[in-house]
């Protein structure tokens, strides 16, 4: 099944949860290794607090999560004009040279690696929306996108980590700042992403994405993924357009719930089945809607009675009156 064909969940093994690691990974993602383990449901979930809002998250990824990515995505566009090689001779993301040659001097490893690779890590530009998310008063611009031999050549640069495994990220000054405000601005957005994005300052770590130490980037944000290992970095995870970045395809997921058939999405039964509350704590309302008035919660692992489960809303008994509850924090008893 493709990304957004079925809903994702701890214990899953495939390309659809490598598919999602990768977009989520702003949201304290590690390796894209299509594992869903407790680190991608902690990932999920920090995306449906942070992003979605959500009061009680679960770490499934429903029809309703991922509709939340994609307006992610539209809401965070990411500007390929900034992120484009400038040095006129390649078209904007290299020429696919050097492939498996390192730099004389160095040792082989990916800091050194030659290669011009076939546009940007797409794990890098949607890690880059989540620190927009996380910085809603900057405006970020990105000053260095992709740089390739060429255009190294042209500025006297031997690094090779622009060849689209780094960005440079830059919140320009405004009038009456100094460079020393610049710097502590720096610092307090490398801090950022280190607490929210799973990052590291340095490269101590692999398969973890990276940052620069202020010593070498005192003034703007770079960015990079050079510490994953070569499986991350086989050319299907580079892009070179928005939409090889997003590749929105249909969500054609069943809105079901857990325990409920994804085939029956609408069930009305005149007796009551076993509802298991899977949130920590459950809101109870007065109507099938999310501004419905509060009655109160309903606590992990209570049973209630399900009378109906219609559009995402279970229609409960509580406290002797009818009563509405959201239909994903509850696994039904299968009748
Ligand atoms: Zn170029
Ligand atoms: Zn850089």
């Amino acid at each position: 099944m493709k990304y957004g064909e079925e809903i994702l969940k701890e214990d899953m093994n495939n390309d659809a949860v490598q598919e999602l690691q990768l977009r989520l990974s702003g949201f304290n993602g590690g390796a894209p290794d299509g594992d869903f383990g407790s680190g991608t449901t902690k990932q999920v979930k920090q995306f449906q607090k942070d992003f979605m809002k959500l009061d009680d998250p679960d770490g499934v990824v429903d029809k309703a999560t991922f509709d939340a990515i994609d307006q992610f995505a539209r809401q965070y566009t990411v500007p390929f004009d900034l992120l484009r090689c400038k040095c006129k001779v390649c078209t904007g993301f290299g020429r696919g040279l050097f492939k498996g040659e390192y730099r004389t001097e160095k040792s082989h490893i990916e800091a050194y690696h030659k290669y011009e690779y076939p546009g940007i890590h797409r794990m890098l530009l949607w890690a880059y929306r989540a620190v927009l998310h996380y910085h809603p008063n900057y405006t970020f611009t990105i000053n260095s996108g992709y740089r390739c031999s060429e255009d190294n050549k042209q500025h006297g640069r031997k690094s090779t980590n622009h060849c689209g495994k780094a960005i440079d990220l830059d919140v320009p000054r405004s009038t009456g700042e100094t460079e020393r405000d610049d710097n502590a601005r720096c610092n307090a957005i490398r801090a950022s992403i280190v607490e929210k994005c799973n990052a590291q300052i340095g490269w101590a770590s692999s398969n973890k994405k990276s940052l620069e130490p202020e010593n070498i980037a005192p003034t703007w944000v770079h960015y990079d993924v050079r510490n994953f290992v070569a499986k991350y970095l086989e050319d299907h995870f580079f892009c070179k357009t928005a939409e090889e970045l997003d590749n929105i395809t249909p969500i054609t997921v069943n809105a079901g719930t857990p325990g409920v058939a994804a085939t029956t999405p609408t069930r009305t039964t005149p007796t009551t089945v076993d509802g298991t509350v899977l949130a920590s704590k459950l809101n109870v309302r007065a109507k099938p809607q999310s501004n419905g008035a509060l009655l109160g919660q309903v606590s992990k692992d209570e049973i209630v009675k399900v009378s109906e489960n219609k559009n995402g809303w279970c229609l409960i008994e509580y406290r002797g009156k009818q009563a509405y509850v959201s239909a994903r924090f509850l696994r039904l008893q299968s009748i």
